[in-house]
Parts: structure tokens; sequence; C-alpha cells
């Protein structure tokens, strides 16, 4: 059977190829016979195969379509396995499908990072299938005498095939079912990935199970969190109405004390008003002094004794203030106090009546003991100084308005008539004595003045 064969064209499909070169069979008629058997399996073959390609195509494309949806909007590569999809349309192109795989093995990496492994896996072996399924090498084979003859007798249906035409059958639909397998591996895989889904999706129920079952149990934790709060909120609550309580208590008993303080305030103000001591020099002050007037005004009219009253105003007192300053006046003061007056029996009763007078009443003594007495403190006022800026200065001297008490007179009207005289005296050239008329519009100088008061001393 040396016939010539003709050179494929390259023309065309597989089939319409095969048979250009089947061509020199059809010279005689067992020849014919063949070749129409062969067209026959062949377009059987060529309708299987494009059935298997078409299959193949549709999983691949689905494939690509999740691929390329994996990748980010108008990105070159997703336009590039847009393309390859539309192209993606059996009777497939070797080249295209060979370009589909160059283009799954150059992102390879990018798939496997995109944890599409699965995606990889499943398009290697598709793209495997079509690039060796792409174009039927079996016919060719199946062709071949010697193929035909090395392919096992293996019953087969067919229409009335001859033996060579069931043998070439047969090896096809070996092929065929590898191909099968191939799809079956594809189906593996995709079951693969749908059970992987699927635990995914279980664990994923399996984790909302859970986390339903903890949201119900943090319900449930809840409610007993909640319980536990409310039990803390009503035990707060409770600390916070005893708190209320006491500090209602606390209100109430902080009133009580500041109307406490209010009342001790006033007392204080009270007790200083009535404070019977001068804090500066310690002597009684006015009140003090009125009080005993009083007491002895009193005595004097029960018993008729004596009682002269002596009050006493420093002379230029607002001069040491002015040249030695206030804390100067304040120890002339002193002095005068401490020192000076001191000079006055102890039963006699010596008071600061006002800023720079002093009261002196004189219990059981006539004007002339009051007189002497009061010559004595002059002369004392002379030879006292007093310590200022670490220096001794002269005291300043008095000037005084003596008065006895006369019977029936009241304690202002005694203190009128000495005020008077010492008026008198200051009028006179200060620095001393002057005896109060009997009656209050009756005034004359004592006989002691001051400088007689210093000399009588
Ligand atoms: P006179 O000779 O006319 O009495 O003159 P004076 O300066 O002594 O009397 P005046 O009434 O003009 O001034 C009294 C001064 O005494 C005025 C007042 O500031 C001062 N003074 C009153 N009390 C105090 C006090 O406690 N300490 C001091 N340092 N000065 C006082
Ligand atoms: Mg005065
Ligand atoms: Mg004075």
């Amino acid at each position: 059977m040396s016939s010539p064969i003709p050179p494929p064209s390259g023309e065309g499909p597989p089939r319409h190829r095969l048979l250009r070169l089947l061509e020199p069979l059809r010279r005689d008629r067992a020849g014919k016979v063949l070749y129409g058997h062969l067209e026959a399996i062949l377009a059987r073959q060529e309708a299987w195969c494009l059935e298997v390609q078409e299959a193949y195509a549709a999983l691949t494309g689905l494939l690509l379509e999740r691929w390329a949806q994996a990748l980010p909007e108008g990105s070159p590569q997703r336009l590039h396995l847009r393309l390859l999809q539309a192209r993606l349309q059996p009777p497939l192109d070797p080249d295209e499908v060979a370009g589909l795989r160059r283009l799954l093995e150059a992102h390879a990496g990018e798939l496997a990072r995109a944890g599409a492994q699965a995606l990889e896996e499943a398009l290697r072996p598709l793209l495997a299938e079509l690039e060796g399924g792409g174009v039927p090498a079996a016919p060719t084979e199946a062709a071949s005498p010697r193929a035909a003859a090395n392919t096992p007798a293996e019953g087969g249906g067919g229409p009335a095939p001859g033996p060579e035409e069931q043998r070439v059958d047969l090896r096809y639909r070996r092929h065929l079912d590898e191909k099968r397998l191939g799809i079956q591996r594809i189906q593996r895989i995709l079951a693969e990935q749908i059970t992987h889904c699927r635990r995914n999706s279980e664990a994923f129920a399996a984790t909302l199970r859970e986390g339903l079952a903890r949201l119900r149990r943090s319900d449930a934790e809840e409610e007993a969190a909640r319980a536990r709060l409310i039990a803390e909120m009503e035990r707060l609550l409770e600390a916070q109405e005893r708190l209320n309580a006491q500090l209602e208590d606390a209100g109430s008993q902080l009133q009580v004390i500041e109307a406490d303080s209010r009342r001790l305030t006033e007392e204080l103000a009270r007790i200083h008003l009535l404070s019977l001591t001068d804090e500066l020099t310690g002597l009684p002050n006015r009140r003090a002094f009125l009080r005993r007037l009083q007491e002895e005004v009193g005595r004097v009219q029960r018993y008729g004794h004596p009682l002269s009253l002596a009050l006493l105003d420093l002379d230029g007192f607002k001069a040491v203030n002015d040249r030695h300053g206030h804390a100067a006046g304040d120890e002339v003061l002193r002095t005068y106090a401490a020192q000076v007056l001191a000079v006055f029996r102890h039963h006699d009763m010596v008071a600061r009546y006002g800023g720079e007078e002093f009261a002196v009443l004189l219990p059981n003594t006539h004007t002339e003991g009051a007189a002497r007495a009061l010559a004595k403190v002059q002369k004392r006022a002379a030879e006292t100084t007093f310590e200022h800026g670490g220096r001794p200065l002269p005291l300043p001297t008095f000037s005084a308005g003596l008065a006895l008490y006369r019977p029936g007179e009241s304690p202002e009207a005694f203190i009128e008539r000495a005020d008077r005289a010492l008026y008198r005296a200051k009028r006179l050239g200060r620095n001393r004595v002057e005896l109060a008329e009997e009656e209050p519009r009756r005034e004359r100088p004592v006989e002691a003045t001051a400088a007689a008061g210093r000399a009588s001393a």
C-alpha cells in the first residue's frame, strides 16, 4: 500500500487533514469502505472531542472567571484573563491553550499567595488536557496499522464496525477515557474544593453555632452579670441611700454646727464687747472701769466714803505716733500702764479709758490724796523712758482732770465733771492736773497743778 500521501495542508479541522491523508484508500472498493468507516469514526470523534472541549472550556472559563474576579478591577492581568475567556471557544486553538498555560505558570505564585491554589490545581490539569487533546492525535495513531495492531481487541459498539475499525474506535475510546479521567480528576478537585468550602462552611457554621452558643451563654452570663450588676447597683444604691442619709444627717449636723459657729462667733463678738481687759496694756478696759465705778458709787452712796476720779490724757501723743510710728505709740501706752500708772495703790483702779486716755478710780481717797498720787505719776512719767529703735525716748507728759464724787451724783455726771477738768487742763497748757468743780458747771483748778503735782509727790 504505497500510495502517494498528499502533504498535509494544515488547513481545516484535523478530521479533514486526516481524511486527505487517507484519500488513497478510496481508490479501490475495500479502501472506500475503510475510508467511509474512518470518516464516520473521525466525524464521531470530532463531535465528541468538540463536546469534551466545550466541557473543558466551560470549566476553564468558570475558573478563569473566578480568577479574574479575584483580581483588581481594571488591572492588566484581569483584562488579559477576560480576553482569554472570550477566546476560549471550542474548537480550541492549541496556541490559545498554551498561552493560557503560560499565563497560569507566570501567575502561579500570585495564585498561591492569593490563596487560590485550588484554582491553580484545577486549571493545570484542564490545560494539560486541552493541550494534549486540543488536536486529536489518536486518529493519526489509529490510522497507523502498527498502532491499530498494538491495540488490544476489545468489544465495543458502533454501527457494524469491522475488526480494525473496532480497534481504532477502542483506541480513541481509551484516549477519551483518559480525558474522562482528567475530567473526573477535575471533578474530584472541584469536589475537594466544595468539600473544603463545605468544611469551611461547616467550620463557619460551627463557629456560628459556637458563637451563637457563646451568645446564648453570654446572654446567660450577661443575665447573671446583669443580675450581679443589679445586685451591685442595689447595694450601691443602698450604700448611696445610707450615704445620702448620712450626708443629710451630716448636713443637718453641719447646719447645727454652722448655727453653733454663728452663735459662737456672735458670743465671741459679745465676749469681746464684754471683755473687761484691754489687750494692749493689760489694764481693765472702759467697760470694766464703768462697772467698777458703778459698784464704787453704790458703795459710796451706802457708806459715804470719799471717792476720787482722775481722767488722764497723754499730751501730744499724736506726735509720738507721727514721729516714731504707731508701734512707738503703743509702747508708750504699755510703758505708762506698766511703769508709770503703777504708782497708784493696788486697790485703786487704773483703766484704759480710751485711745491715750486713762481713768483712775481712787476709793476712800479725797482729791488731795489723789492729787498727790497724780503728782507722783507725773514725776514717774518724767523719769521714765520707753524703748524705741534700740534707744530710750522720753515719755510724753499727761494732763488730768480730778473729781471727787458728790453724793447722789450719777456715774456719768461724775465722769463728766472729771472730763471737764481734763479739758481745762489741756486748755491751760497741758502737763497739769485740774480739779473738777463740785457742781458740773463750776470748774476750778486743783491746788496741785501739773508742776505742783510733780513737786508734791
Ligand atoms: P493732746 O495733747 O491734745 O491730747 O493731743 P494728742 O495728740 O495727745 O491727742 P489727739 O486726740 O490729737 O491724738 C490722740 C492720738 O492717739 C490719736 C490716735 O491715733 C492715737 N491713739 C489712740 N489710741 C492709740 C493706740 O492704742 N495706740 C497708738 N499708738 N496710738 C493711739
Ligand atoms: Mg486723747
Ligand atoms: Mg492726748
